[in-house]
C-alpha cells in the first residue's frame, strides 16, 4: 500500500480512529442492552453488566477492529487473499475464548471454523443469509471497520478503500447494507484523518449508483433530524450508522477558551457519550461514533483516564493501538511515535493555564502549547517523558509548577526563541 507521509496532526488523528473506537465500546460496554441513559445520570467506563467486563475492558467490536489491524499493520492489501486468511484467522482464535459475540457473528464464525479461510468464512455469511430470510445487515461489521479505513490515506486509495472495505464486510455480513455502512464510514474516517473534516460521510455518498444514494441520503437527513436514541432497533447496522452520526451532530462544538476549560475537541468525547446514552447496542453504537470522531481530532483529543483504562483481546492496551495505527499508515514500517503526538488535550486545558502564555493551546486537538512550552528535541521529549510518568494529571498545581520550571528551564539555556520558530513552521 502507498506509504503516505503524515503530518503529526494526521498522525494523531490515525491513531484517534482506534482510540475512539475502543474508548467508546468500553465506555458503551456497561450499558448495553439497557434502557438509554439521561442526561441528567453519569456515565462512566465502569464495566459491569451481563458480562461482567473489567472497567475500560472492550468488547467484539474492538477485539475484532484489532483482527483487522494487526494484518493491516504489516502494509498489506486487505483485499488480497492473505490478508484475508488472516484476518478470518484472528477472529476465530478470538472466538475460541468464552467471548460475548452478536448471534450472526457467531453463526457466521462458527460455521467457517472446520474450513479455517476467508472463502469458507465469506460462504458462511452467504448461508446465513439466506437461512434468515435473505437479511444479514447486523452492525458486526461496521463496528470493527475503523483500521481499513488507516490502510488507504495515500492520495488516490478512496477507490480502492471502498472495495476494501466491503470485502472485509462481507466476511461475515453478505447483506448491501452491512457491505455500504462500512465502506461509507470508512470514507468518512478516511477523510477525518487526512482533513480534520466530518464532511466525508455525506461526499463519501457520490460513489453510490442513484438509487442507493437517495436511499442513503434519506437514512442522513433522519439522523439529522432525530436524537440517536430514536433509533432504538440499532442492532441493525443501518441503525448503528444513524444513532452514531446522530451523536456526533447533535454534539455542540466547544469554544475555543483553553482559559476556561474549553477547547473544540472535547467534541470527541462528548459525541461519544451521547453515543452512548442511547440504550440497546449501547458499546457498538459509541465505537461507531468513537471511530469517527476520534479519526475526527485526534489521540489527543481522548481524555488520559479513558485511554489508560481501556484493554482487551488479545491482551492489549491503548499503546498497542497506537502501535498498530502507525504501522498501518507507514504500510508496516514504522511504529516511532513522534515525542508530541498523543498526548491529551482534553485533560491539559483547565490545567495548563500558566501565567498567561496559553493563548493558542490546540489545533486540532493537538496540543500545541505544551509543545511550545517544552520543543525542540530535548524539551519535546522531557514534555512527553513528563506526561507519561505522571499519568493523567489531576491536581491544577502540580501540572503548573512542572510547567512552569520547563519553560523557565527552556527560557534560560535559550530555547524558546528556536522553540517558536519550530512550533510555527508545524502550524
Ligand atoms: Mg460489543
Amino acid at each position: 500500500m502507498p506509504d503516505k507521509q503524515l503530518t503529526e496532526i494526521q498522525l494523531d488523528r490515525a491513531m484517534g480512529a482506534l482510540l475512539g473506537l475502543a474508548c467508546g465500546d468500553a465506555l458503551g460496554a456497561p450499558y448495553e442492552f439497557l434502557p438509554r441513559v439521561p442526561y441528567t445520570r453519569p456515565i462512566g467506563m465502569v464495566g459491569g453488566n451481563r458480562m461482567r467486563w473489567a472497567p475500560g475492558e472492550w468488547t467484539d467490536d474492538t477485539a475484532m477492529a484489532h483482527g483487522i489491524a494487526s494484518v493491516a499493520a504489516t502494509g498489506i492489501d486487505l483485499r488480497s487473499v492473505l490478508a484475508q486468511d488472516q484476518i478470518a484467522r484472528n477472529w476465530l482464535a478470538w472466538s475460541d475464548g468464552p467471548v460475548d459475540m452478536g448471534r450472526q457473528i457467531s453463526a457466521v464464525l462458527g460455521a467457517a471454523e472446520e474450513g479455517g479461510t476467508a472463502h469458507a468464512m465469506r460462504t458462511a455469511a452467504v448461508h446465513f443469509h439466506e437461512d434468515n430470510g435473505q437479511r444479514s445487515a447486523g452492525n458486526g461489521a461496521l463496528m470493527r471497520t475503523a483500521p481499513v479505513a488507516l490502510a488507504y490515506l495515500g492520495d488516490d486509495d478512496e477507490a480502492t478503500l471502498w472495495q476494501a472495505a466491503q470485502e472485509i464486510a462481507a466476511l461475515t455480513h453478505f447483506e448491501r447494507d452491512a457491505q455500504e455502512a462500512c465502506a461509507l464510514w470508512c470514507v468518512a474516517i478516511r477523510r477525518a484523518v487526512l482533513f480534520g473534516t466530518f464532511d466525508g460521510l455525506r461526499l463519501s455518498l457520490e460513489r453510490l449508483n442513484a438509487e442507493r444514494r437517495a436511499l442513503w441520503t434519506e437514512r442522513l437527513d433522519e439522523a439529522e433530524r432525530k436524537q440517536s436514541w430514536q433509533f432504538p432497533n440499532n442492532g441493525w447496522t443501518v441503525a448503528a450508522l444513524q444513532a452514531a452520526w446522530s451523536a456526533i451532530v447533535h454534539t455542540a462544538e466547544p469554544v475555543d477558551r483553553p482559559e476556561l476549560g474549553f477547547c473544540p475537541a472535547q467534541h470527541a468525547p462528548h459525541a461519544i457519550e451521547r453515543a452512548v446514552r442511547c440504550g440497546g447496542d449501547t458499546d457498538t453504537v459509541g465505537a461507531i461514533a468513537g471511530a469517527l470522531a476520534g479519526a475526527r481530532w485526534g489521540a489527543s483529543a481522548l481524555p488520559q483516564a479513558w485511554l489508560t483504562k481501556i484493554h482487551g483481546w488479545p491482551d492489549a492496551k491503548a499503546d498497542d493501538l497506537k502501535r498498530l495505527a502507525l504501522l498501518t499508515v507507514t504500510a508496516g514500517r514504522s511504529a516511532v511515535l513522534p515525542p508530541t503526538v498523543g498526548l491529551s488535550a482534553v485533560d491539559i486545558v483547565p490545567t495548563a493555564v500558566v501565567g498567561g502564555q496559553v493563548s493558542a493551546i490546540f489545533q486540532n486537538g493537538l496540543l500545541r502549547r505544551l509543545y511550545l512550552l517544552c520543543a525542540g528535541e530535548v524539551f519535546t521529549r522531557r514534555g512527553a517523558a513528563w506526561l507519561k510518568t505522571k499519568g493523567a494529571p489531576t491536581g491544577a498545581q502540580d501540572v503548573d509548577a512542572d510547567a512552569i520550571a520547563v519553560f523557565d528551564e527552556a527560557e534560560m539555556s535559550g530555547q524558546i526563541e528556536m522553540n517558536k520558530e519550530t512550533d510555527s513552521a508545524q502550524t
